[in-house]
């Protein structure tokens, strides 16, 4: 396919008035000298090329997107159409705390929405990420014990973590200390107490983990941290399992970040945007970045005055357009966020039984939102867990997330999320296995799989970091 520069016919799709813009007022080395070198084509043939390039894209709309960690669950359209509304999308983010009582309504209600979903007590809403609101809710711990001044400088973090968590930790300035998991899959409880000492800030945790297992020792687990005068944080990315069921505060936890792009409805293929709010107990409330939207019985107001604020962690209000659609989600779905969760747990179980005989699972042990398996059995044909991935290409379904955790083998990790109906996940389970199958019979097949796809292998790391959009296969 060409670029739209390689298209370029100097036909043109609108037409600019003839009176010149007046940039007088710009210094002259502001001015560009040479022309933008934008490409010209008319309006049907610019619709023609985007829409060329969608059709190659994959998303939720085209197929079954079982990306474990990721929660591809579908998200309402109603959401878009609440988000773009003028009164929202146009508002100026410098306007007037009185002429924006709409949107902080909004956020203020979003907070205490949050703060019921995961019973904690303050929100900020402003990290654009799980990642940011990791980085936040680490930052808060830093300064929760820099004010009570004390010098704790380790975190610890199980080896079955998202790979954010040591990172954003490491950023605080923090020491990660790895715990181990035990044979069920779970924290190691033996493991923590050998490591716990003094000089622990946090632990920072995942319930249900990383391979979908919830965490039954947590409360043992919170106990020792609080009696050790250490705080625990919470990795809220997906939420997806345990909506209404349960929540981080009754865990015994003091710091949770949510991804709103995950559990909350807002699509998240492309790399954002997204926001990651952070809630705490009451005791770590004082620490949050500012400002907080608050609610003095008649109006909405922000609200600075945070005694030992960290600061503000992003312009404005983080991206306010994933906020208008999580709490669209929230309440258009209600007290049905409890089924949501129920539905997501039992898809979850149902495509983890048809699948425990054909591939391998290391910790059989039931699920919570999603599931680990491992390609090791398909490994002694020569087809690896990559191999399976770029196979399921061709059968128009979204690879799995591959090789995470990383405590698994030849990892697969599946999540099928609430949305999808028992005919798709069988439809799944068909391929897969058929998938399996293969791996015996026809191994070569798999190995040079996608053969469907405009672009067949390519060395990842290099097209990251040096796309090349005109690659073509030899
Ligand atoms: C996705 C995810 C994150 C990171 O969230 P981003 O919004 O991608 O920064 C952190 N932890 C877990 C468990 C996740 O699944």
């Amino acid at each position: 396919m060409k670029t739209i520069f390689e298209k370029d016919n100097g036909v043109s799709g609108i037409l600019l008035s003839d009176e010149d813009v007046n940039i007088d007022f710009l210094k002259d080395s502001f001015i560009r000298k040479t022309p933008l070198g934008l490409p010209s084509v008319s309006e049907l043939e610019a619709l023609r090329h985007y829409k060329e390039l969608s059709d190659k894209n994959f998303c939720i709309e085209k197929g079954f997107y079982p990306l474990g960690s990721c929660t591809m669950k579908y998200n309402p359209k109603v959401n878009e159409m609440l988000a773009s509304l003028e009164q929202f999308s146009a508002l100026h983010p410098l306007s007037d705390e009185d002429d924006s009582q709409g949107a902080l309504e909004l956020m203020y209600k979003l907070q205490e929405a949050l703060k019921v979903i995961t019973g904690m007590d303050a929100v900020s809403l402003q990290p654009a990420a799980g990642a940011q609101g990791e980085l936040t809710g680490m930052m808060v711990i830093k300064k929760y014990f820099e004010v009570k001044g004390e010098q704790r400088k380790k975190v610890i973090i199980p080896d079955s973590a998202h790979g954010t968590n040591p990172a954003s930790a490491h950023l605080c300035g923090f020491n990660i200390v790895p715990v181990k998991s035990d044979s069920k899959g779970q924290v190691d409880i033996n493991d923590l107490k050998s490591i716990i000492d003094s000089d622990v800030a946090a632990i920072m945790m995942t319930n249900p983990n990383t391979l979908g297992i919830y965490e039954e020792n947590v409360l043992e687990i919170s106990k020792l941290m609080h009696d050790n005068g250490s705080l625990l944080y919470y990795d809220g990315a997906n939420f997806n399992a345990i909506m209404g069921y349960t929540n981080p505060k009754l865990m015994g936890f003091d710091v949770v970040h949510l991804n709103l792009h995950k559990t909350f409805a807002t699509p998240h293929g492309g790399g954002g945007p997204g926001a990651g709010p952070v809630c705490v107990v009451k005791e770590l409330a004082e620490y949050l970045p500012s400002p907080i939207v608050g609610f003095d019985g008649k109006s909405y107001f922000k609200d600075f005055d945070i005694k030992h604020s960290i600061g503000t962690v992003k312009a404005f209000w983080g991206n306010f357009s994933v906020l208008i659609k999580a709490y669209a989600y929230i309440l258009m779905m209600g007290k049905n966020l409890k089924e949501a969760s129920e539905n997501a747990v039992l898809n979850a179980n149902y495509l983890k039984e048809k699948l425990k005989g054909a591939y391998l699972l290391p910790y059989d042990e039931p699920c919570m939102h999603e599931f680990v398996l491992s390609g090791d059995k398909q490994k002694e044909f020569g087809v690896s867990t990559l191999n399976i991935a770029k196979a399921l290409m061709d059968e128009n379904t979204h690879p799995p997330t591959v090789y995470f955790p990383l405590i698994v083998h030849e990892a697969i990790m599946i999540e099928p999320t609430e949305s999808e109906t028992k005919e798709v996940m069988d439809e799944f389970v068909d391929i897969i296995l058929k998938i399996a199958e293969e791996a015996k019979n026809n191994p070569q097949k798999l190995v040079s799989a996608p053969h469907s796809t405009p672009v067949k292998r390519i060395d990842e790391t290099t097209a990251a970091r040096h796309p090349d959009l005109k690659f073509v296969e030899s």
